[in-house]
């Protein structure tokens, strides 16, 4: 086959438009979410550890972040229980595995 009159490889088409898209995600408007991967122009950064996380919706970031009870295994999103690294939800859990001396951090 004659490549004559063909374009050079680097100008055709899908590789434009794959550019384009590369350049689009540079602007900063899309971000994919790493619990699920949708791309979402009003995904947010949760910072934790001085790392930052990117998601697209609250559920995913607390599926991703949020520690679990050590008890019943319920995701803590608001103010749990924590006794030497380990987490409970509630005094009633932190009892249950025999901590006793904690008190809700409210
Ligand atoms: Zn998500
Ligand atoms: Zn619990």
């Amino acid at each position: 086959m004659e490549k004559i009159g063909q374009p050079p490889t680097s100008a055709r088409p899908r590789t434009l438009l794959k550019l384009a898209n590369e350049v689009r995600r540079e602007g900063g408007k899309m971000a994919t979410c790493e619990t699920c991967g949708n791309d979402y122009d009003k995904a947010f950064q949760v910072v934790m550890n001085g790392q930052a996380h990117t998601f697209d919706s609250f559920e995913c970031a607390i599926h991703a972040l949020a520690p679990m009870c050590e008890h019943c295994g319920t995701r803590i999103v608001g103010h749990g229980l924590e006794k030497d690294g380990t987490y409970y939800c509630c005094d009633h859990c932190a009892q249950k595995e025999g901590v006793t001396d904690l008190r809700d951090r409210l």
